[in-house]
């Protein structure tokens, strides 16, 4: 067979099972598709292979259609015990956050409207007074995420002066984001004091000069410094930025609103201590320990926060009324005192471990395979590095652990678990109850395949 004997374009598109293809992918599409198709039959030409059929062109072309209008971007069961995975989108919303973003997403809305007035309004007011009545701050404000916070913070207070930071401050979280970069693009110049380990007040009190505009802290996020240790009080540091007519920047990275030594973790430092330290301006993702959308939220002084919102940035910066809606509804959990039972980031901390053990051993009974095992969950999202939560996970003994691994990351819906000693683990505590169907049948399907040898390594 010769590149000349395939059929053309046009021939394949009029074949009577291409019409269903027309009619489900539309024309433009279907008709690049066969094309890739047959670029694909004219490689196998070119190779000495057999080309398909003109049937079989159109089944190819039917694959090509259904992997691009497959979205990427779609549901994936967390069994990896990790709650605020950032790859996995980290913090997943509570149902009264769904509602309220499907309430304001299939209409219009009041986001800038002054019902009472009958006139413009501001679209922060859906927030920032719930905000100061949960955490005791004067104002609020809130971005598209907390690297953005930090980003308009730095622009507007400190562009052209200087920014005291401790050395063991100067943190890189991941995917990008390192304190000292952000610092240089905003047009501050960075200024740091101490050691990697140890950083007394008198440091920063020595570094303090008339180009001065902040001292600044960053949470460690996902490290964290042991041993000989030392670093200034927030309020230590919160009084001297005062003494010098300065304020104290607090980047706290996850935001807590309530404590996690309550839930057997150690303390993450909270918001309201953070304020009550005497931090002028505070920032905090929307996503990680607080549970709700992702957002950058910065609270603080009256004067401090209205200078943030004239600067140009903050209207390059500001959170949609997807955020808004969701951040509202999350911040009412926090106000109606019930964050732990309607927010599934504190009901996946909070959850017992007889529970969890419980959900295993369903499992294994439905499935029929895998065993219970004693294992902890983290945190992530660089909250709490280091620190667990006790949890049962299933594990499942399998010779090649990592083709499960891919069976259930490729499967329907995905499903990402982890690998210890030669285990596949899934640790339930974040796995959404809704999940629990579709985790069983995900299950079972990646089993069977995953348990049969390849067909390079059967036995004749
Ligand atoms: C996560 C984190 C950030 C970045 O927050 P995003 O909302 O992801 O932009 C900044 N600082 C610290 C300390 C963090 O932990």
């Amino acid at each position: 067979m010769t590149l000349r004997d395939l059929p053309s374009v046009d021939s394949l598109l009029q074949r009577a099972e291409a019409a269903q293809l027309i009619d489900r992918f539309g024309r433009s599409l279907s008709r690049e598709a066969v094309r890739a198709s047959l670029d694909l039959a004219r490689e196998k030409i070119r190779s000495g292979d057999l080309p398909a059929s003109p049937a079989e062109l159109v089944q190819i072309s039917e694959a090509f259609l259904r992997q691009w209008t497959t979205p990427s971007l779609r549901p994936v069961i967390n069994a990896t015990g990790v709650i605020l995975h950032t790859n996995l989108g980290r913090a997943p919303l509570s149902r009264s956050a769904l509602e309220a973003i499907q309430g304001v997403a299939d209409g219009y809305s009041s986001l800038e409207y002054d019902l009472q007035e009958g006139r413009r309004g501001s679209r922060l007011v859906h927030v920032e007074p719930l905000l100061l009545r949960l955490t005791g701050a004067s104002a609020a404000m809130v971005v598209v995420n907390n690297a953005a916070a930090i980003l308009l913070a730095l622009t507007t207070l400190a562009k052209g002066r200087e920014v005291i930071i401790s050395r063991s401050e100067l943190i890189e979280i991941g995917d990008g984001f390192r304190v000292p970069d952000v610092m240089r693009q905003s047009g501050a110049r960075l200024v740091e004091v101490g050691t990697s380990n140890r950083t007394h007040l008198s440091d920063f009190e020595q570094a303090i000069g008339p180009r001065t505009a902040l001292l600044m802290r960053a949470h460690h996020s996902n490290f964290r410094i042991i041993g000989f240790t030392s670093m200034p009080s927030r309020s230590e540091l919160a009084r001297l930025a005062s003494q010098h007519g300065l304020a104290m920047l607090d980047d706290l990275g996850s935001g807590a609103l309530l404590d996690t030594s309550a839930f057997g973790l150690g303390h993450e430092p909270t918001v309201q201590e953070s304020l009550q330290a005497g931090a002028g301006l505070v920032t905090f993702s929307g996503d990680k320990l607080l549970g709700g959308p992702q957002a950058g939220i910065l609270l603080g002084s009256t004067d401090l926060i209205a200078r943030l919102r004239r600067h140009p940035l903050a209207r390059a910066l500001r959170a949609d009324k997807l955020c808004l809606a969701a951040l509202q509804a999350t911040l009412m959990h926090y106000l109606r005192d019930e964050a732990t039972r309607e927010i599934p980031v504190w009901q996946m901390i909070a959850a017992r471990p007889a529970d969890l053990q419980g959900r295993v051993e369903s499992w294994i009974q439905r499935l029929g395979q895998g065993q219970v095992l004693e294992s902890r969950s983290t945190i992530g999202g660089g909250s709490l590095p280091e620190e667990s939560l006790p949890t049962f996970c299933l594990a499942l003994d399998t010779p090649h652990p990592q083709k499960l691994m891919e069976r259930l990351r490729t499967g329907s819906p995905p499903v990402i678990a982890r690998i210890e000693g030669d285990r596949v683990l899934l640790d339930p505590r974040t796995i959404l109850p809704a999940q629990e169907q579709d985790l069983q049948s995900a299950l079972r399907s990646a089993m069977q395949v995953a348990d049969r040898p390849a067909l390079h390594e059967r036995k004749a």
